[in-house]
């Protein structure tokens, strides 16, 4: 039995200690022993941010955006391998999908979104400008920049492949490298995961590291530039946030703990519809997948008082229909819990429950696995439980991490929030109803306790993703009990790991910083109209003014004309000097806009390939006829793209008038063509 090894320092080590020994959670039978004895906690770390954090610096979002990409490609060639091992964690392969393929599809996510959401640049650009004096000659830009440090991950048992590349991919997506410290339990499963994506050579050295075995004094050598990321039960995360490192040297700590989430049905929702259905299935569901042990599951399921016998019943027939067993036989719908000190853990938790609630269904400690012995794999059959006085305590307080559900009976509206908030912080919460104000009045009751709220009617429950599963463009983590923690919820997660920074200064030198031009700060007008330029030859600031043109009336009743807008502002004359905002006849904003084009374009073919939007468009004073618009056109960010033979150029847009005043500002969004042959 060979032991885990850990990859720390640029390679592998393998302790010479025996260490505990790692059952399949099925069989018994020993795969691993696991220990970190020997592992230089400190080095690993130092070595991180000496090797990988500088590595990773180097590159742009769009350049390690698409090395996740590829390393998600490289994962999905090897998911069978790893669906095969999930299997010795009790899982079965639709388990599988949620941990194996739900981790590769975050790294498909963040590797779209990078290239999307961020700029090809190594700085992120927070918000606008702020203006900070009277001629907007001295401005506030928030800048956001990697973190030095490492991010420091110690991860659950339940989900070995998700929870670390949930985590690995928005901080290698900011430029922050990782340590991945799995749950001992399964460890197995993360050590090949990591294994394949560094055998896959597309990590840069130092940016992913591995601890099997336990965190020993890892937490001591955390400095003020590292983070360390949670997930686990609440009592470990208290430990860890109360840290003296990580109070002493204010470590940014993300803790995801367990969480007692509700989901609740709708007084609308009798027997006969189509939300009662949904309401039983999303509960057999969440009782169900990866054996209960999901930190999102349903724990409280909130149900109309008159309901509970209805709802008792359906989703008691439900259950008898699943078959517990070896996730290697085909008929098996759920598999075992991860250990049998995992299953102790949820047979204590429901002693403690059973204080006040009743069973509806199956014996916490009798079970008959399809194709296993239930005495060396950890099967429990899943338990549904009632508790008729929802008030009392346990059910709010104690979390059986396994398939096991409590009905609870409420009043109205307001009891289910009151109930659902006695929680004190959960992850996910759901609402199952086609009544849209009892949705709205619950959802707004419930969102300071949630992190995440799944509204599902008969409607929408075959597109909707489901209570349990974390969606990696939405937040993920919860208030109170929960952690506190936020992960996820696209380039939010990305930030996270990077610091803040308020950049003061004249809009020249914050356009040099923030490689994003700023108004007021200096234009490059030439004779080459930046049109004419491809995207290596473009700089920011290069612009071209245009104009004067004189609006007409004529141009004005063309325009209205010929494209329908009517509106009386542009065709009335006594109408629109009625309207307070203006004094006659305006131009059509549009026909402003219009014009602008007509002046800046230059229209022979050329590296400008397309336009393919406006941004922040606001029409500032009215125009009207007789008035001259001048329109002045900057460069204001370029993106050119690392796998295309063109790039993205947003234009600052500034038309003013004969005073001076503008009149309509917005950015134009362009595709700019790179010079042929520079693709790539
Ligand atoms: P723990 O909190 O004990 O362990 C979680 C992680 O923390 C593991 O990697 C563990 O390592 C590590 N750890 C434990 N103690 C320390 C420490 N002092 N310093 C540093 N790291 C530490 O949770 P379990 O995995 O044992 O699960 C226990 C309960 O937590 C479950 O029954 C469930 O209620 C809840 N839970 C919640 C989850 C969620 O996602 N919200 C997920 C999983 C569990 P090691 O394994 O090596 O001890």
């Amino acid at each position: 039995m060979r032991p885990l090894r850990s990859h720390v320092n640029g390679d592998w080590f393998t302790p010479t200690d025996e260490g505990k020994p790692l059952l399949d959670a099925v069989t018994g039978e020993r795969i691993a022993t696991i220990t970190s004895a020997g592992v230089d906690m400190g080095s690993a770390l130092s070595y991180g941010r000496r090797v990988g954090g500088p590595a990773l610096r180097e590159l742009t979002f769009h350049q390690r955006a698409a090395l996740l990409k590829a390393l998600a490609g490289h994962l999905r060639e090897h998911r069978s391998e790893l669906h095969a091992l999930s299997a010795r964690t009790g899982a079965t392969r639709f388990d599988a999908r949620f941990d194996v393929d739900g981790g590769i599809g975050v790294l498909f996510t963040y590797g779209s979104k990078g290239r999307r959401e961020l700029p090809n640049d190594t700085v992120y650009v927070d918000g606008a400008p702020e203006r900070l004096s009277r001629d907007g000659g001295f401005l506030g830009q928030h800048l956001c920049t990697p973190l030095h440090g490492v991010a420091v991950q110690i991860n659950a048992f339940n989900f070995p492949v998700w929870g670390p590349l949930e985590k690995l991919a928005p901080a290698f997506l900011a430029g922050v490298p990782t340590l991945v410290k799995p749950a001992s339990q399964t460890a197995y499963l993360t050590e090949r995961l990591v294994e394949l994506v560094l055998d896959s050579g597309l990590l840069p050295p130092g940016s992913l590291q591995l601890v099997c075995g336990g965190a020993g004094d890892l937490l001591d050598h955390l400095t003020e530039q590292d983070l360390l990321a949670f997930t686990g039960s609440a009592a470990t995360a208290r430990r860890l946030r109360s840290h003296p490192a990580v109070v002493g040297r204010a470590v940014r700590f993300s803790a995801e703990a367990d969480s007692l989430n509700c989901s609740v049905l709708g007084p609308d929702a009798d027997e006969d519809t189509p939300e009662f259905a949904v309401f039983v299935d999303q509960l057999v569901t969440e009782m169900t997948v990866k054996a209960g042990q999901k930190c999102t599951a349903i724990r409280r399921a909130l149900v109309p008082a008159h309901r509970m016998d209805q709802v008792a019943a359906a989703v008691a027939a439900r259950l008898a229909e699943v078959t517990v067993g070896n996730p290697a036989h085909q008929d098996t719908r759920m598999g075992a819990l991860a250990s049998l000190e995992q299953r102790e853990e949820v047979r204590r938790s429901l002693k403690a429950l059973l204080a006040t609630a009743t069973p509806v269904f199956g014996d916490p400690e009798r079970v008959d696995p399809l194709d296993a012995d239930p005495l060396r794999g950890a099967f429990l059959s899943p338990v549904l439980l009632r508790a008729d006085d929802p008030d009392a305590a346990p059910v709010h307080e104690v979390e059986a991490f396994g398939p096991v559900s409590t009905l609870l009976p409420y009043r109205d509206a307001d009891h289910a929030i009151d109930l659902a908030a006695r929680g004190l912080g959960s992850l996910a919460g759901s609402v199952v109803t086609a009544d849209t104000d009892f949705a709205r009045r619950v959802v707004l009751g419930l969102a300071p306790w949630h992190g995440r709220l799944l509204v599902v009617d008969g409607n929408t429950a075959t597109e909707s993703t489901g209570h349990g599963s974390p969606m990696p463009a939405l937040v993920h983590g919860g208030p109170g009990r929960a952690g506190g923690g936020e992960e996820l919820g696209g380039i939010r997660s990305v930030l996270h790991h990077m610091q803040r920074t308020a950049v003061q200064g004249g809009p020249g030198v914050l356009t040099a910083v923030a490689n994003r031009w700023m108004p007021g700060a200096p234009r490059t007008v030439d004779d080459v109209h930046p049109f004419r330029r491809h995207l290596e030859d473009l700089r920011v600031g290069d612009s071209v003014v245009a104009g004067p043109r004189t609006v007409t009336l004529e141009d004005v009743e063309h325009f209205a004309e010929f494209t329908g807008d009517t509106f009386y502002a542009h065709t009335d004359e006594e109408a629109a000097s009625a309207n307070p905002f203006f004094e006659g006849r305006v131009a059509h904003g549009y026909l402003v806009v219009s014009l602008a084009a007509g002046l800046f374009v230059d229209p022979a073919p050329g590296p400008v390939l397309a336009n393919y939007g406006l941004e922040g468009l606001r029409f500032l004073t009215p125009t009207y006829p007789g008035d001259a618009l001048t329109v002045t056109l900057t460069a204001k960010q370029i993106t050119p793209r690392v796998d295309a033979d063109h790039g993205e150029v947003r234009w600052d847009a500034d038309v003013t008038n004969q005073h001076g005043e503008s009149v309509a500002r917005y950015d134009v969004l362009t595709l700019v063509a790179k010079k042929p042959g520079e693709a790539g």
